[in-house]
């Protein structure tokens, strides 16, 4: 099922089955002038991205997943075929069934097809890296230009361990420092020039070290290929490591804060090779931690990092999970993020819709009811 269906390229829709590649879609629908923004930077599936609500480098400007699908068929799991949604970019009709199923994965229904909006491809685009002496203060340079009314189509933070790793990649030389890497689109070039002069005052104001804006097509590509890759590359470099994840967001004026947990979660933390990276612009931090050991050593990272940097993340009136999703790893955080009341209410839709567990049983709730 990985056809594209129809384009409505008037209405920036079009319809999909869920084995599309976005990839694939996006080489095609580009001969319209259109594309589907999410990107979770692998040639994810739309079925895959639709039931786990993905995002990635361009949510700030375009939206996650849940905020570009319109409407769904879905086979239940009794068999039964149903459609939610409609073609209208609004509707008060009922109950949202759609974003139901979005970011449900796979526990509620099949998804078997589904009405995406597509963005018009940007007429003039710009590109640029910062250096900063300091994750924290590259993480309030971010909180400061959101604040200020900027809207980046991609704002990303990474630590200098990240910079570094990606300094061996796509013939790449970027100081080994905390950056950001920022990208706007625009309709004329007049408008990028104001947001990207507004970005590097900020960015001044918070210490940067070196603003190189004014990147062309060519480079773009590389610096967004590379970083897109970062997840792919550091298990190779560290082949044979398992390494604790992390997938928090938090909103953006706390963005600050989060970065200054995680930064110090990571002192201390026992024959580890950590990279903090994420997607700042929609307050969105990753952390991937190689570990030396055994699995008690895994344990250990795992409580030491993950759980204090989840904690952190609930305080600021955060998430577990920005975009990665519960899978298993992540349900014993659900209670602590939505209260053991709401999690009755997710128990009580998953066994209408899926009484005999046959829906990607053991994912996303907690075992018993109310566990923690
Ligand atoms: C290293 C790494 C980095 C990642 N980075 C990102 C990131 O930056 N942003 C992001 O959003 N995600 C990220 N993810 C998570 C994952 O890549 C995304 O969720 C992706 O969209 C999944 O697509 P897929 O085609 O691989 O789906 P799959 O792995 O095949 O499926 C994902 C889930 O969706 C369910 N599913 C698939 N198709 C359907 C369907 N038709 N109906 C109902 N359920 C279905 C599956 O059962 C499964 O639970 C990352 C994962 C890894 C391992």
């Amino acid at each position: 099922m990985n056809r594209l269906l129809s384009v409505y390229a008037a209405d920036f829709q079009a319809v999909v089955q869920p084995g599309l590649l976005y990839k694939d879609m996006n080489r095609v629908l580009a001969r319209h002038g259109l594309f589907f923004a999410p990107d979770p930077g692998a040639n994810a599936s739309l079925g895959g991205m639709i039931a786990n609500n993905a995002a990635g480098t361009r949510t700030p400007k375009y939206g996650a997943t849940r905020d570009n699908v319109l409407a769904l068929e879905v086979v239940l799991a009794d068999g039964q075929v149903i459609r939610s949604g409609s073609r209208s970019v609004k509707q008060s009709a009922g109950y949202d069934l759609t974003h139901l199923f979005v970011g449900s994965e796979g526990t509620l229904g099949l998804i078997t097809e589904a009405t995406i909006r597509l963005a018009p491809l940007p007429a003039h685009f710009s590109a640029a890296t910062v250096a900063f002496p300091t994750l924290e203060a590259a993480a309030q340079a971010v909180s400061e230009m959101i604040g200020a009314g900027l809207g980046p189509a991609a704002l990303e933070i990474l630590d200098a361990a990240s910079v570094g790793a990606m300094n061996g990649q796509e013939e790449f030389e970027l100081p080994t420092m905390p950056a950001l890497f920022l990208e706007f689109h625009g309709a004329t070039e007049e408008t990028l020039a104001a947001e990207l002069s507004m970005a590097q005052a900020i960015c001044g104001e918070h210490g940067a070290r070196a603003f190189e804006a004014g990147i062309g097509r060519e480079a773009r590509s590389r610096l967004w290929a590379a970083r897109h890759q970062l997840g792919e590359i550091l298990p190779r470099v560290y082949a044979g490591l398992r390494y604790v994840g992390a997938d928090v967001a938090v909103p953006i004026s706390a963005f600050p804060a989060l970065a200054a947990e995680a930064t110090a979660a990571l002192e201390g933390l026992p024959e580890a090779h950590p990279y903090l990276f994420g997607h700042a612009g929609d307050g969105n931090l990753h952390a991937m931690i190689f570990v030396e050991g055994d699995d008690s050593q895994y344990e250990e990272v795992r409580a030491a990092f993950n759980d204090r940097v989840v904690a952190a993340a609930l305080r600021l009136g955060g998430t577990c999970t920005g975009e990665h999703g519960v899978g298993i790893g992540k349900r014993r955080y659900m209670v602590a993020e939505h209260g053991a009341e709401a999690v009755k209410v997710m128990w009580a839709i998953k066994r209408a819709l899926d009484p005999l567990d046959l829906l990607n049983p053991g994912k996303v709730l907690p075992e018993e009811e109310g566990e923690e």
